[in-house]
């Protein structure tokens, strides 16, 4: 009988799935999938959640039933991962202790609540959580209702801050702003005061993307009145207030935190070789220092491309995880590593209901076609993952 070839996958996001698709068609591999959460997250499509176009079961995947849905060769267990005992090639959930062959951590990034600012914990929100961006819309719409409620023109505006001006603070803005807009127009409110404040810390919006991108994008916030202040930080807030670093007080009923990501906790316990940001280091096959059956993938990790870092995105994290799993193949057959060489392949901004601004293979488009482009490829990421998992399902209910 041939030898099976045991693999852990920690982290049912984007890299990890992605993994698991290529490892999975070859039988022998006998895979084990860990996630805290029974769901994998789309966390790309969150500004749709928010403003209502979508509901929960569109932005998330059963992992279970995804799991079984390969040839039997995928299982999948609910458990944190607590730590991993390299050495000894086991992981160390917060039930029980798990040996592998090959180990791939994808357990991606959350928000960095900065202690610095003082109150952000308490009352800011984050959006890298399912559980948090839910609390976050249900907030946002019950905000819009009590404003029909007070109704009449005199209702007092709603004041909405969004810290972080990168391609999460951007497109939640963007989409809220183009939301409530015409969440009021469609029924004519006349209680329409809502006041939208993106904090920036950098010069610009979207630091390092695309200048074209850039300045399309700062168009349509000004179109869609969302105020954007540059080169000012969040230095504290009370529930009532924002204060920022200028000496500016700003009156918020509620604030989502963007401005920053850090690795998962159990990041910060691995034995493993870090950068000063406290992401893993890789080598150029993806695997880990001094353990070459180690892979770290998707935003758990920093890879770079000519010497400069790249953007933690979905895409960036799927390309990662297909060099993962073929190295992984080749480690298997003895085979030579093949070192990765990941760059964007495209940049899709949402910008508000039905209207995104995007660079695709070197190409502009804007609008509603460009809007069209972001969802398909949503549509059809999360098509791909569902095919697999309605068959995990059939076994379930024929069994
Ligand atoms: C609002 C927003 C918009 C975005 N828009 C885009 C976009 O348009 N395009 C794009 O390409 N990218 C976008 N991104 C970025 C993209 O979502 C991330 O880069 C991507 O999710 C990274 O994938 P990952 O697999 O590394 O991590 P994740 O998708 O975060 O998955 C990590 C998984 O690990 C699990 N996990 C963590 N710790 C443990 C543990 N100890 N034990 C077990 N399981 C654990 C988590 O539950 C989670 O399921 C956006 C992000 C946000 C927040």
């Amino acid at each position: 009988m041939l030898k099976s070839n045991k693999i852990i996958v920690i982290g049912g996001g984007y890299a990890g799935l992605r993994t698991i698709e290529y490892l999975a068609k070859n039988r022998q591999n006998q895979i084990t999938l860990f996630d805290k959460n029974s769901y994998h997250y789309m966390q790309t499509e969150v500004y749709d959640l928010i403003a209502n176009e979508e509901d929960f079961a569109q932005v998330t995947q059963d992992l279970f039933t995804f799991c079984l849905g390969f040839d039997g060769n995928v299982v999948f267990c609910k458990q944190e991962v607590m730590n991993i005992d390299f050495d000894n090639k086991k992981v160390i959930t917060d039930i029980q202790r798990y040996n592998y062959d090959y180990l791939v951590i994808a357990v991606g990034a959350r928000t960095k609540f900065l202690s610095s600012i003082k109150g952000l914990k308490e009352y800011a929100h984050g959006i890298k959580s399912l559980h948090h961006a839910m609390y976050f819309k249900q907030k946002f719409e019950m905000s819009l209702f009590n404003k029909v409620r007070e109704g009449g023109a005199q209702a007092k505006p709603l004041n909405i801050i969004v810290a972080g001006a990168g391609l999460s603070g951007v497109e939640i803005s963007a989409q809220m702003a183009s939301y409530s807009r015409e969440f009021y127009d469609r029924n004519n409110f006349i209680c329409r005061g809502l006041n939208i404040v993106l904090i920036n810390s950098a010069k610009n919006i979207l630091p390092g993307m695309d200048e074209k991108l850039v300045q399309k994008s700062k168009k349509r916030l000004n179109k869609l009145g969302v105020k954007v202040k540059n080169e000012k930080k969040v230095v504290e807030l009370d529930g009532v207030n924002v204060s920022l670093s200028n000496g500016e007080v700003l009156p918020m009923d509620f604030m989502i935190f963007a401005g920053g990501i850090q690795p998962s906790p159990l990041v910060y316990k691995l034995d493993l070789e870090k950068n000063s940001y406290g992401y893993i280091e890789t080598n150029e096959f993806l695997q880990v220092k001094k353990y070459e059956e180690v892979f770290a993938i998707g935003d758990c990790t920093t890879i770079y491309n000519d010497g400069k870092t790249l953007a933690p995105t979905a895409d960036v994290a799927e390309q990662m995880a297909e060099y993962c799993a073929k190295n992984i193949e080749n480690l298997i057959l003895d085979k030579e590593l093949q070192a990765y060489k990941i760059a964007s392949r495209g940049m899709l901004i949402a910008l508000g209901r039905n209207y995104a601004s995007s660079k695709v293979l070197g190409l502009y488009f804007n609008g509603y076609i460009a809007y069209t482009v972001k969802k398909l490829i949503e549509r059809l990421y999360a098509l791909r993952l569902s095919r697999v998992a309605k068959k995990g399902c059939k076994k379930i209910f024929e069994c």
